[in-house]
């Protein structure tokens, strides 16, 4: 039963999942949620690109595009599939491997239905090396920001890539909302934080990140800070951080020791981490912090958790840009330009602040922007803007 016209087909029961090894993909049927199949991917050594676990990854194909941080390289909407199958609204089937098949991502700046219902999907295989890891790099300023993450894009270092404002990695990392506010007053005033680039990258990657010299917190320093936390807001030593830091900022970060500094200030642990949680919740999340991939930047990413403390106090990914990559514009997040064409100034979304998630999209040719908006979407930019 629809609430309009209409009805609700349930496909959920459709989880058939076949991997094609040799031809690098995965065969799948419309009830595979991202988790599930990110979930078997990993089991055969593979990593696919898929949205948040929940989603149903055909749904998502159809709808949105698929976007992530790996979007930097896996890119987005079409490089996401090999071939589709539908059933056309006339009942007809076709495949997006068909000549006469209609374009699934052709953009018009109109809301466009789905040509039909997709009942398989054939997915990208990527490979995976097992010396991956994530780094978390701050930066003072947004533009250093911008810089830094089109830098790396368009070198080809790093698999996944995104700038993350403070009030995102404070919600993500923090178990209470009165602890993410905390939290994000702490990374701005007192450590002088404008936001982090979170960059997932192999060893090589890794070492090309070190040459270029910048402070930054590695997977050890993101366990500690994640699992320490309640203890960043009083602990003493930040006070001192200002004197150990010399003209770079951060610069305490590259202090050799400082990794065992902060384990001794922060004392991690999960049971730590949720001491100010309701008392009857505090086993459950004590055991699931216990949990290594809970810290891991990598997995958090391959299977896009989202943290429910996300848009606790607003609505959070009200709508998707895609920007031309050498765009200036959108450094300051309140002109909306790009693939949407000019916005007029009084359709423009009022944005909280210029924060929220941007992203460069295959190697930087495009900057996926998703601001942090306060009021509903402006006409003409709702959704995905144009075709999904
Ligand atoms: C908290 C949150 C985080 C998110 N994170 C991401 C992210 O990281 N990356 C990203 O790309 N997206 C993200 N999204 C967007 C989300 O992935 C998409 O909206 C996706 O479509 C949701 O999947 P669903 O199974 O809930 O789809 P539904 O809401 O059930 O369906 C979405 C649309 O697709 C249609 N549809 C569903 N199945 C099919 C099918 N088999 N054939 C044709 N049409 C179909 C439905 O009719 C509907 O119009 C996020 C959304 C939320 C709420």
């Amino acid at each position: 039963m629809a609430l309009g016209k209409g009805v609700v087909i349930d496909l959920s029961r459709m989880k058939g999942i076949v991997f094609d090894e040799k031809r690098w993909l995965a065969k799948i049927e419309p009830g595979v949620t991202a988790f599930d199949l990110q979930r078997e991917a990993s089991r055969h050594g593979y990593r696919v690109h898929v949205a948040e676990p929940a989603a149903a990854v055909c749904g998502s194909t159809s709808c949105s595009g698929l976007f992530s941080l790996f979007s930097t390289t896996y890119g987005t909407a079409a490089d996401n599939y090999v071939d589709a199958e539908f059933v056309g609204s006339d009942g007809s089937m076709f495949s997006l491997n068909d000549k006469a098949a209609p374009n699934l991502y052709a953009f018009d700046r109109v809301e466009q239905k789905a040509p039909g219902i997709c009942t398989a999907l054939s997915v990208k295989l990527h490979p995976k090396t097992a010396d991956e890891t994530g780094v978390l790099v701050p930066f003072a300023t947004m533009e250093q920001a911008i810089g830094f993450s089109r830098e790396c894009a368009t070198r080809r270092i790093g698999l996944a890539m995104g700038i993350l404002d403070l009030e995102y990695v404070s919600a993500f990392i923090s178990p209470t909302q009165e602890l993410a506010v905390k939290v994000k007053e702490i990374f701005a005033d007192r450590l002088g934080m404008a936001c982090m680039v979170l960059v997932i990258g192999d060893k090589y990657s890794m070492a090309a990140i070190g040459e270029m010299g910048l402070p930054l917190f590695d997977q050890r320093l993101v366990t500690a800070l994640t699992l320490g936390l309640p203890s960043l807001a009083s602990a003493r030593w930040l006070d001192l951080i200002h004197e150990l830091t010399e003209d770079e900022p951060f610069s305490y970060l590259k202090i050799r020791g400082f990794a065992e500094l902060a384990e001794a200030a922060l004392a991690p642990s999960p049971g730590q981490l949720v001491q100010d949680l309701d008392p009857e919740l505090r086993p459950f999340f004590e055991e699931l912090y216990a949990r290594p991939e809970l810290t891991d930047l990598v997995w958090l990413n391959m299977f896009r958790i989202t943290s429910s403390r996300i848009g606790r106090d607003r609505h959070f990914f009200p709508i998707v840009v895609y920007l031309p990559g050498a765009s200036a514009d959108w450094r300051n997040g309140n002109r909306l330009e790009g693939n949407c064409g000019p916005t007029p100034a009084e359709e423009q979304p009022r944005l909280h602040h210029p924060g929220g998630q941007r992203q460069a999209v295959r190697h930087g040719i495009r900057l996926l922007c998703r601001p942090d908006q306060r009021r509903r979407n402006p006409p003409g930019t709702a959704g995905n803007c144009g075709r999904r």
